[in-house]
């Protein structure tokens, strides 16, 4: 576009510089014709050559004066004309119009182009006839000098009307030629910046064909990567399906094995007893050892774990002296010593409280008399630690955390906790701080076909971690304690049962077990002297008397295979029922105070435990469907 527009200029410049040049040419020739012909025509003149200018065709000027000088009376017209031309000057005539010579005269009227005077030619005396003449030539000389002045001036007029406009060309010249300075000066900055981006274009070109390769190499190798990546992935897909093959395979060998395990576990369980008595004397308190390094009437064999022999050395009759010893020994499943932690007794029954994840009722109860140990060994002393918990914690710590393992075959466990306290016959929920009056507690069959039982208005609580049983736990202590200073020391009279209820179920088996875990702390087994006892005392004495006899009884009734068990004779042997049939494992601690003064109990509590121990009530069977 540029580069055309200045074209279309400098064209334009051109045109207008030669018809300025000519213009010029034009204006200047007139001026200088009048002279060049006035000169020749006086050179003309001079030599006596009449000739006719050949310059005077160029103008219209130049033409007229021609014509003019024309004629028979060119001579005085010359002369005339010269004078005119010089007075339009501004000079005076050199020729003398009164002393003309007829030689001066033609020449003169030969220079204007005028013909000379007269065409007849007066006779030389005829001096007022030339006069004449040449007076009427001169006239018509003036009447031709005026018109030509007028034209003069016209073309004079003209021609500084062409010099205007040529100035005014002249400008728009220069206009135009700053114009095209401008435009070149832009064209070559576009030229220059045109180059500079094709520089840079050819820059980015040759920028873009390299990173072209580099991206393309990058994408061949990562191409290859990803061949190599899928290829790793099958390979690996192959693997996970071989191992997912021998994860289902040793699934099924372990679910087999664990089968087994179950199988041969409760064949242990089963050649142990379904009733198991475990033996365990409480060490000297603090207080209770004045003068006593050791503890006198209990021996334990070195040999046996399994053996106690109790002592008592009586007055001989024969003499004074002497002293008779009786020994008393009874034999059970374990016997632990006073020096025995709460690790070592649960490490005995640990196996027995995995058979209730394993879908058996599980009971264990602690029997003697008060201050023997029950409380300590069932839940552990007040001060509790981690060492010094006892078997109810501990029994909480382990099903969950063998729930948890049994997670990854399958089985999943949903446990409901409950703790309760029979004292005179009567229900008592001890996971209730403040009571409702007139709550009745009863127990009842939760339907005929699953023979559950399960106490009315009782709060059983769904737990899910371990910690949560433990504070319901804590809760049902504290509950107890609250008892016992308002009913003097009343927990020693009652009896308190904490049950956990497992449901456990294998989906991918379709596999379903239901049992309960009932862990007791009976009330003291202690013998109350009945013509002390009144009112109060002695209905509690009796509750405990009837409630722990009824316990015998339906243990020596179930051992008998008697036809009726007679569990309905106590709220506890009621509650117990499914805890201590054919269908269940039951254990039952019987703790011992070391003190001399306690022996008459300790060999009751023995012998009772010994009954126990010599019952077999039936095999037990799992409660699996
Ligand atoms: P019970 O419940 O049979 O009435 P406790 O469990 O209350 O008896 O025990 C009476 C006292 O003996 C408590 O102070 C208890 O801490 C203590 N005790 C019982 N057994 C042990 C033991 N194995 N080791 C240490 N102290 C014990
Ligand atoms: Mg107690």
């Amino acid at each position: 576009m540029a580069k055309a527009q200045i074209c279309d200029l400098q064209q334009h410049l051109e045109v207008t510089q030669n018809l300025a040049k000519k213009r010029k040419n034009d204006s200047m020739e007139p001026a200088v014709v009048v002279k060049k012909s006035v000169c020749s025509a006086a050179s003309a003149s001079s030599k006596g050559v009449s000739s006719r200018p050949s310059i005077g065709v160029r103008s219209q000027y130049g033409v007229g004066l021609a014509r003019a000088i024309h004629g028979t009376e060119a001579r005085s017209r010359a002369v005339n004309c010269a004078a005119t031309v010089a007075g339009v000057i501004g000079k005076k005539p050199r020729v003398a119009v009164t002393a003309p010579s007829i030689v001066q005269t033609a020449a003169v009227l030969s220079c204007l182009g005028l013909p000379a005077v007269g065409s007849k030619k007066r006779p030389a005396w005829d001096l007022k006839g030339q006069l004449s003449d040449m007076k009427v030539q001169l006239g018509n000389m003036k009447t031709r000098v005026c018109e030509y002045t007028s034209k003069l001036e016209m073309s004079e007029l003209q021609s500084r009307q062409l010099h205007e406009s040529m100035d005014q060309r002249d400008k728009q010249l220069d206009a135009a030629r700053a114009h095209i300075n401008e435009l070149q000066s832009n064209l070559k900055a576009v030229e220059l910046l045109l180059k500079d981006r094709e520089v840079e274009l050819a820059k980015c070109q040759d920028e873009n064909t390299a990173m072209q390769g580099v991206l393309e190499n990058k994408l061949k190798m990562k191409e290859m990567e990803l061949t190599q990546k899928v290829t790793c992935i099958e390979e690996q897909q192959s693997t996970i399906a071989e191992q997912r093959d021998m994860i289902v395979e040793r699934d099924e060998r372990l679910h087999c094995a664990e089968q087994e395990r179950r199988r041969l576990h409760n064949t242990v369980q089963e050649l142990k007893g379904n009733i198991r008595v475990i033996c365990r004397v409480r060490p000297l308190l603090d207080s209770e050892r004045e003068g006593l390094s050791e503890i006198q009437n209990v021996q334990f064999s070195a040999s046996d774990e399994k053996v106690i022999i109790l002592t008592k050395s009586e007055e001989s009759h024969t003499g004074h002296d002497r002293k008779d010893e009786f020994k008393y020994d009874f034999s059970f499943d374990h016997v632990f010593q006073p020096i025995a932690t709460q690790k070592d007794v649960f490490e005995d029954i640990s196996q027995l409280v995995q058979s209730a994840l394993d879908g058996y009722n599980v009971c264990i109860f602690a029997y003697g008399q008060t201050g023997s140990g029950k409380t300590f060994t069932m839940e552990g002393p007040d001060d509790m630690t981690c060492d010094t918990k006892g078997m109810i914690p501990r029994a909480v710590d382990q099903i969950f955390s063998t729930a948890q393992e049994l997670k990854t075959m399958g089985w999943t466990y949903k446990f409901t906790a409950s703790f309760l306290e029979i004292y005179n016959e009567t229900i008592r929920d001890l996971l209730v701080t403040k009571p409702e009056k007139n709550v009745e507690y009863e127990i009842k069959l939760l339907n005929n076909k699953s023979k559950q039982l399960h106490v009315t208005n009782l709060k059983y609580v769904t737990v899910t971690m371990k910690d949560q049983v433990h504070n319901l736990i804590a809760m049902a202590k504290a509950n107890r304690s609250v008892a016992k200073t308002a009913a003097n020391d009343h927990s020693s009279r009652s009896h308190s049962v904490f049950q956990l209820q497992i449901e456990g179920s294998n989906s991918d088996r379709d596999l379903q077990c239901t049992s309960t875990l009932s862990l007791v702390d009976l009330a003291g087994s202690e013998r109350l002297d009945k013509s002390q006892s009144k009112g109060d005392r002695l209905r509690e004495a009796q509750a405990i008397n009837t409630s722990l006899s009824c316990l015998g009884h339906v243990i020596m009734s179930l051992s008998s295979k008697e036809s009726h068990i007679p569990y309905r004779n106590s709220k506890l042997t009621y509650l117990l029922q499914n805890n201590l049939g054919g269908n269940s494992k039951t254990l039952m601690f019987v703790n011992l105070s070391p003190l001399e003064e306690n022996f008459s109990e300790s060999l009751n509590s023995l012998r009772f435990a010994n009954k126990v121990n010599n019952c077999v009530i039936g095999t037990a069977q799992v409660n699996r469907k």
